[in-house]
């Protein structure tokens, strides 16, 4: 309050000056004599006017940038929330890794970037007999324990998610067919390597069938899909628990 006080004070005693000025190069200019009204009209008019009328400006631009502030503080909140909620919605909700629609999406992202790659797809064998035999929750457990094998066996910047109910998928991004395969085959052992005794001491052994696909330039997610699902067909007949790597979508097509 006191800062619009000053300022429009200061735009008051300004508007004095040059109304002083200007009656000083007029009055003379037109032949009138100098009096008291004249003195007080170009003094006091200015000064009411000014200081008022500055003061009602700076008032309503103190209130209009009070308001912006409210906004964009406001905006922020929302956009935060937003953030958070799309973060939500992109991941599953009991590993934390990205969906099924989201794993697609930043691998066709990541494609887009880079042509070379490896799509992996890991699938947890036997699971059905672990639900049927220990119960859901104990299925659940061991599903995170296989997620975050999955977390330790893939580099950093590849990009994995829970594709399926106990299938994850991994994107190896600009990995080339070995590479893809030392990365299999560390996800596969790291799986193997868990103990997992959720109900007495014994130890129910979990194990995956990964299947891998090194990425063609022209080859679509589908194709990808596609190849991998045949493979992981012939890695769960040639009884589990091992990585098969097809070479390059376009010769597996
Ligand atoms: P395979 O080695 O051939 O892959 O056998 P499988 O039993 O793993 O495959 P199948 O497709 O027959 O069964 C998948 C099982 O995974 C059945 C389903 O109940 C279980 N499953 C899927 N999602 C979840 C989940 O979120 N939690 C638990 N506990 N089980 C799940
Ligand atoms: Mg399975
Ligand atoms: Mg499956």
């Amino acid at each position: 309050m006191s800062r619009i006080f000053l300022k429009s004070a200061a735009v008051a005693f300004a508007s004095v000056a040059v109304s002083l000025l200007l009656t000083l190069i007029i009055v003379p200019a037109i032949g009138f004599p100098f009096n008291r009204t004249i003195w007080l009209t170009s003094t006091v008019c200015p000064l009411a006017l000014a200081w008022i009328a500055s003061a009602y400006t700076f008032w309503q631009s103190e209130r209009l940038k009070s308001a912006h502030r409210d906004l964009a503080r406001a905006h922020a909140q929302l956009a935060a929330a937003h953030r958070r909620l799309s973060e939500k919605v992109s991941r599953d909700d009991m590993t934390g890794m990205l969906n099924r629609e989201s794993f697609f999406a930043a691998l066709e992202a990541s494609r887009r970037k880079s042509d070379r790659g490896a799509l992996l797809i890991i699938d947890a064998d036997h699971f059905k007999i672990i639900n049927d035999s220990y119960g859901h929750l104990t299925g659940d457990e061991a599903l995170l324990l296989i997620a975050s094998a999955i977390e330790r066996g893939v580099r950093s910047g590849d990009v994995i998610g829970r594709i399926g109910g106990e299938e994850f998928g991994a994107f190896l991004v600009g990995a080339t067919e070995q590479e893809a395969k030392r990365v299999a085959e560390r996800i596969r052992g790291e799986v193997e390597l868990i103990r997992f005794r959720p109900v007495d001491e014994r130890v129910i052994p979990l194990t995956v069938s990964i299947v891998g696909v090194t990425c063609g330039e022209d080859a679509g997610v589908s194709d990808l899909m596609r190849a991998a699902d045949r493979c992981l067909y012939q890695a769960k007949h040639r009884g589990r628990n091992l990585t098969i790597l097809d070479r390059d979508i376009s010769e597996a097509a």
